[in-house]
């Protein structure tokens, strides 16, 4: 679940950011549109408690973010927030195994290699386990990031402009693999993009995720 209230963030010597008030249900998906500079990934980063509100409210898989310090951020967030950045930040020294391995280890874990395995099995890219990512394609690797991301089965699934640079096909693909994630997760899935073909690959019903809904930022809100 997430939910807000008049929840606002002013960049130091940058624009001051309004969001509109959401209430996200556990397991829905929230579609976050708007054009390129609207604070749709201020808003990610503000619900993953990368970024601290300048006013408003926030609470995250039950959780109030306004009164968490670093630390308990950096803990809470491990636990309870799958992200998939928009530059995918695998680390090229390192095979796609031991890519996850250290989101284990970042999030205070032993590695897990049956987990890992797991993960990987479900977006079906378990056979490039050994491979680093500069030998993966532009789909692999986000399969691979994707997995990373619900590694430590996250409460929210937070996903910043997937479809980016991706044909339809591809396009069509990474929005049903994260409505099929989140779903087998019972998480709710947050996809922020300026991309008009997103809204449509949603489909009637849903996918069976319990709500959806859209939201529109607008620059003009700024
Ligand atoms: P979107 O993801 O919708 O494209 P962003 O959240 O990245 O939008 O940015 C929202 C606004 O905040 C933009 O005007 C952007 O220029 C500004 N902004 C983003 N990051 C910073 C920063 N670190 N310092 C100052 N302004 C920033
Ligand atoms: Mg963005």
């Amino acid at each position: 679940m997430i939910r807000t209230h008049q929840l606002s963030y002013q960049y130091p010597a940058g624009p001051l950011l309004v969001f509109p008030d959401v209430d996200v249900p556990q397991g829905a998906v929230l579609l976050l549109s708007g054009p390129s500079g609207c604070g749709k990934s201020t808003w990610l980063a503000l619900v993953a408690a990368l970024l601290a509100p300048t006013a408003g409210t926030l609470t995250v898989a039950e959780q109030a973010l306004g009164t968490l310090k670093n630390i308990a951020a950096d803990a809470w967030r491990a636990r309870a927030i799958g992200f998939l950045p928009q530059k995918l930040h695998l680390s090229a020294a390192l095979d796609v195994q031991q890519n996850l391995a250290l989101a284990q280890w970042a999030s205070g874990q032993a590695e897990d290699p049956a987990r890992i395995h797991a993960a990987l099995s479900a977006l079906g890219v378990q056979e490039l386990a050994r491979r680093r990512p500069s030998q993966l394609s532009g789909g692999q690797a986000q399969r691979v990031a994707l997995a990373r991301a619900v590694l430590l089965n996250p409460r929210v699934i937070l996903a910043d402009e997937p479809t980016a640079s991706l044909d339809d096909e591809a396009a069509s693909d990474a929005v049903g693999l994260l409505l099929d994630t989140a779903r087998t997760h019972g998480a709710t899935l947050v996809i922020a993009t300026h991309d008009a073909r997103v809204a449509a690959l949603i489909p009637p019903g849903n996918n069976g995720q319990i709500g959806f809904q859209p939201l529109q930022l607008q620059r003009n809100q700024l």
